[in-house]
């Protein structure tokens, strides 16, 4: 392996691989035997052709920021993409850049806004992770709402399969089937991506922002379905519950917002000047109907700044509350979130956690998140419960398992919630026809046979 890459790309010293023993999710362990990483798709190929001919089982890996333990290997090899972080072109003329997969996703944008073009899905994770991990989960974002997910930017993808063949595929529009589309989500089962053709989009012209507060949870819930209600699809739907609105201002990311808010909704529209400025005054009559106590505009870029500070670095400010958190991730109708979110609640009471909820409330993506130490068995298990509960939950309510973190190795075991055998079988097929040796990211996304119960 290390005549295969170039020096020091290859780690197989225990010490120093502890860094890779866990990605965002933290309940979710293991070590590989080595970590390798390539510069670029030759040595790539190198590396997942060896892999192969040795049978060794391999997991690719993005920035690690991925909440479902899916980048987290048990024994074999870790291919770590973060070297592999070159934009290779933005073509101005056609709306699209090829970049590398170890890219971060800010960069993107940071490389075209030049050419007034940008990369529309904005993981809240975006200035750390990778576009290779956004196309392996295909991530979601606050402004995903509107814009589509990370499957609705993809143009093409190249893939090292996982005997070492290069593929390149599109979305189906020159007949056959969208393999990118299928690669596209399909958590490093499938092969490892190693290159990425993107759509871009036009800069907005307009952007208009406001912060509603509430003094109940569930008005809030209530005030996103009434905003949807008067035509009005903003381009980002955000909402804050109490615990986290404390948090944050408790720390450098505060924006000032009263401590005895239950909840805030941050709306954003985009557009031309006219239409985002008309679509914020439905969405601002919508909230104050459902019993907002006050509206905050963002009156300039710094103020709108703060308010998307307050939202997107509330995972980082609970480090404040518990050295973990369990990021639930899952998708409900919108019409169920009033109901939905006093039952969250009701579930961490009863098995004494503290929970916290920041969410893409407009598309029903939600994440209660669970505080706990996993230094404490009884409390992993607890939080265990509570989460199959909030699981279960969900899919009853016409839900399902993820929104946008993937199944990983944690959601495994609810996968049974949402396909049937049928639909497992499929999937099973479809991996084995790229993998026949199940080398790639063995044990991840679906559940062995029979093992469908959760
Ligand atoms: C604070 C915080 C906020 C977040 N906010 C969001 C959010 O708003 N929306 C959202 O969707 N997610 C969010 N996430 C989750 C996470 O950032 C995303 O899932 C992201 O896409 C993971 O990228 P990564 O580079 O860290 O991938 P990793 O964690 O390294 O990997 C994730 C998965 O992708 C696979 N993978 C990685 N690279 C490749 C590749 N080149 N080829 C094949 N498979 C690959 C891995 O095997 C693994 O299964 C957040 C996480 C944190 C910590």
């Amino acid at each position: 392996m290390q005549a295969a890459v170039h020096p020091g790309a290859v780690i197989a010293d225990p010490d120093r691989l502890v860094a890779y023993e866990a990605d965002a999710l933290t309940t979710s362990r293991g070590l590989p035997d080595a970590a390798v990483f390539p510069s670029d798709r030759d040595e790539l190929i190198r590396v997942i052709r060896l892999l192969h001919e040795a049978r060794v089982p391999f997991v690719a890996r993005g920035a690690g920021t991925g909440l479902a333990g899916g980048a987290v290997a048990q024994g074999g090899v870790l291919i770590c993409t973060t070297r592999m972080h070159r934009i290779l072109e933005v073509d101005p003329q056609g709306q699209t850049a090829l970049v590398e997969p170890g890219t971060l996703t800010d960069e993107i944008n940071a490389a075209t806004e030049g050419h007034g073009l940008r990369y529309l899905p904005d993981p809240a994770s975006a200035a750390a992770c990778t576009i290779g991990g956004n196309v392996a989960t295909n991530s979601g974002g606050p402004h995903c709402l509107k814009h589509g997910v990370t499957t609705d930017h993809v143009a093409a993808l190249e893939v090292i399969l996982p005997d070492g063949t290069p593929l390149v595929v599109g979305r189906g529009e020159d007949g056959g089937l969208d393999l990118a589309g299928i690669f596209t989500g399909s958590e490093g089962t499938l092969g490892v991506i190693s290159r990425i053709r993107l759509n871009l989009a036009p800069v907005a012209t307009a952007v208009r922002t406001f912060l509603a507060l509430f003094d109940s949870v569930a008005d809030a819930g209530k005030a996103v379905g009434r905003i949807f209600d008067a035509g009005v699809v903003p381009v980002a739907l955000e909402l804050v519950d109490r615990e986290t609105i404390a948090v944050v201002e408790a720390s450098i990311f505060a924006a000032g917002l009263p401590l005895d808010t239950e909840a805030a909704l941050v709306v954003e529209c985009e557009g031309d000047p006219e239409e985002a400025a008309e679509d914020l005054e439905e969405a601002e009559k919508a909230v104050l109907a459902c019993g907002a106590r006050e509206v905050r505009h963002a009156h300039s870029d710094e103020e709108r700044l703060a308010i998307w500070q307050a939202r997107k670095k509330a995972y980082g400010a609970l480090g404040r509350l518990a050295p973990d958190v369990f990021v639930q991730d899952a998708a409900v109708p919108r019409s169920t979130l009033p109901d939905l979110l006093p039952r969250f609640a009701e579930i961490a009471r009863r098995h004494d956690l503290r929970l916290a909820n920041f969410f893409h409330a407009g598309d029903g993506n939600v994440h209660p998140n669970l505080l706990f130490d996993r230094r404490d068995t009884d409390q992993v298990a607890r939080v265990q419960k509570a989460g199959a509960e909030i699981m279960a939950l969900c899919v009853n309510v016409g839900g399902t398992i993820t929104g946008e973190h993937g199944v990983g190795a944690d959601k495994v075991r609810h996968m049974g919630l949402v396909f049937g055998a049928e639909e497992l079988s499929i999937m099973r097929a479809m991996r084995n026809a790229t993998d026949r040796l199940s080398l790639a990211n063995p044990g991840k996304l679906l559940p062995e046979e029979g093992g469908e119960a959760t």
